[in-house]
């Protein structure tokens, strides 16, 4: 960013200090990194209060501050020290946000739904910088602080902004899509994070559609065309995505291998290609096209784009493993409806005799967690030859599936993960695929990693 401190004095309730030549580059709200010609963003936190620092954030490089009303300035502060007073500083860093994007008018593309917006942004920015100048969030910066940080973090060039939106309860999608103003929204899809704060699936939904509260007259609205809890969703401007017939965008000639998977899009004859797997990821692909064909992209550029990708880790990430073994990483995190994209996208791997699924705990899921977890045993495919259930919730997975009686599925249920290697150890093998899937407090990795090629 760029913006002059008589721009942040004209947002601010009042101010102190000089005001001549000051010009802030970027927002800090931490004191513990080097910044340059920065603006230093106080919160007022339950157990640290950012207006104690102020101080270490001028020695890191910060040249005016936001301050709450009534709060104290430290001792020594220079008198002509830049200050903006304000009632609430993160009200504040919204506002300026918001102003920063007027100025800067880039098309906005906002990313929400339960599972696949960071896969999805990421996805879109690949589509999107073949022809513009792209920034979208980095890492999860999508609450209603990150998101405005991350307005604020881009460039005065930029053409093209993507914003993820990420949300625990009602109202919080509303206040950003507020913000951003978005051109574009996709909805990703809606499952079950966040149940125990929002009630119900149609709870999830609702908030979830909270994203066209600030969707720009006219603006696109895409989403899961294949959700029941979506299907009233209708209009001109919405375009619904999926495979079922009832879409809009229709995804057909599916083909998966273990290098990724090929498809069409109904309305027209161009092949995609992406280099991961997944059934989930190939709509979230189909909402990058989407976004494509918004900003007028070429379709060899799409095309381009989505062949590019870099596949972040820890989500369906393909991995080498001993004995030639085909490892696929989704230990990122985990919740029934990511779970159950997991073990299908392992039950539909062509080319591969033999099919193991390592399932961990699903945490968050409030009350309903011991039926949501039986539940997953309805989705172990026909095709996968093995389970194994890693942590205590894990259990009730095994348990199920031994209710089950299956004649051609070996169950194990380990309660810690070291007890789950000496089973997975005797399965390494050339025409083997193991998954690996849970929530992220089981850090799965550390088991994963003992099995990769390079150890
Ligand atoms: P977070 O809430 O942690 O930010 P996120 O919404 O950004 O998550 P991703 O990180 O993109 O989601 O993906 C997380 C997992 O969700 C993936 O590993 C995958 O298993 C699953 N997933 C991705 N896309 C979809 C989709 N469209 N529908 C269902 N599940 C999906
Ligand atoms: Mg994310």
């Amino acid at each position: 960013m760029k913006l002059d401190i008589k721009e942040l004095v004209a947002l601010a309730d009042r101010s102190s200090g000089k005001k001549e030549n000051i010009v802030l580059e970027s927002v800090s709200k931490d004191t513990r990194q080097k910044t340059e010609n920065a603006l230093y963003l106080p919160i007022a936190g339950e157990r640290f209060d950012g207006h104690d620092f102020l101080l270490d954030a001028i020695k890191q490089g910060c040249i005016a501050a936001v301050w709450q009303e009534g709060k104290e300035l430290p001792a020594g502060l220079p008198e002509d020290f830049p200050v903006l007073y304000t009632t609430d500083t993160v009200e504040y860093l919204q506002k300026i946000s918001k102003y920063f994007l007027k100025k800067v008018n880039p098309v906005v593309v906002a990313v929400t739904g339960s599972n696949g917006k960071t896969t999805t942004k990421d996805m879109i920015e690949s589509v999107s910088s073949t022809n513009f100048k792209t920034f979208k969030t980095q890492g999860n910066y999508n609450n209603h602080i990150g998101l405005p940080l991350t307005i604020l973090a881009m460039e005065e060039t930029t053409e093209v902004l993507i914003l993820e939106m990420g949300m625990s309860n009602f109202d919080e999608i509303s206040l950003l899509s507020k913000i951003a103003e978005p051109d574009a929204a996709v909805i990703t899809n809606i499952g079950e994070s966040h149940l125990e704060q929002l009630g119900s699936r149609e709870g999830i939904a609702k908030a979830k559609l909270e994203i066209a509260d600030g969707l720009k007259q006219g603006g696109l609205l895409i989403i899961d065309g294949d959700e029941p809890l979506l299907s009233h969703v209708k209009g001109e401007n919405v375009l619904k995505v999926g495979f079922g017939d009832s879409c809009t965008l229709k995804l057909s000639n599916l083909q998966t291998d273990a290098q990724g998977v090929s498809f069409t899009l109904e309305e027209g004859t161009s092949v995609y290609r992406i280099p991961m797997l997944g059934r989930h990821n190939i709509k979230n692909a189909a909402y990058a096209i989407a976004i494509g064909h918004y900003l007028n992209i070429e379709e060899n550029k799409i095309q381009e784009g989505l062949e590019n990708l870099k596949v972040t880790s820890m989500r369906l990430e393909m991995k080498k493993g001993r004995k030639g073994t085909l490892l696929i990483n989704d230990a990122y995190n985990a919740s029934p409806t990511s779970m159950i994209a997991a073990l299908s996208t392992l039950a539909e791997l062509n080319d591969i005799s033999r099919k193991v699924a390592v399932l961990g705990d699903m945490y968050e899921l409030g009350s309903t967690e011991e039926n949501m977890h039986r539940k997953i045993a309805d989705h172990v495919a026909p095709s996968i030859n093995h389970v194994i259930t890693v942590g205590e919730k894990g259990a009730w997975i095994a348990d199920e599936l031994k209710k089950q009686n299956r004649k051609d599925l070996d169950v194990i249920q380990c309660l810690k993960k070291e007890e789950a290697q000496e089973p997975i150890e005797k399965l390494l093998s050339k025409d083997t695929a193991i998954l690996f899937k849970a929530s992220r407090g089981m850090v799965l990795e550390t088991l994963i990693s003992t099995f990769t090629e390079e150890e």
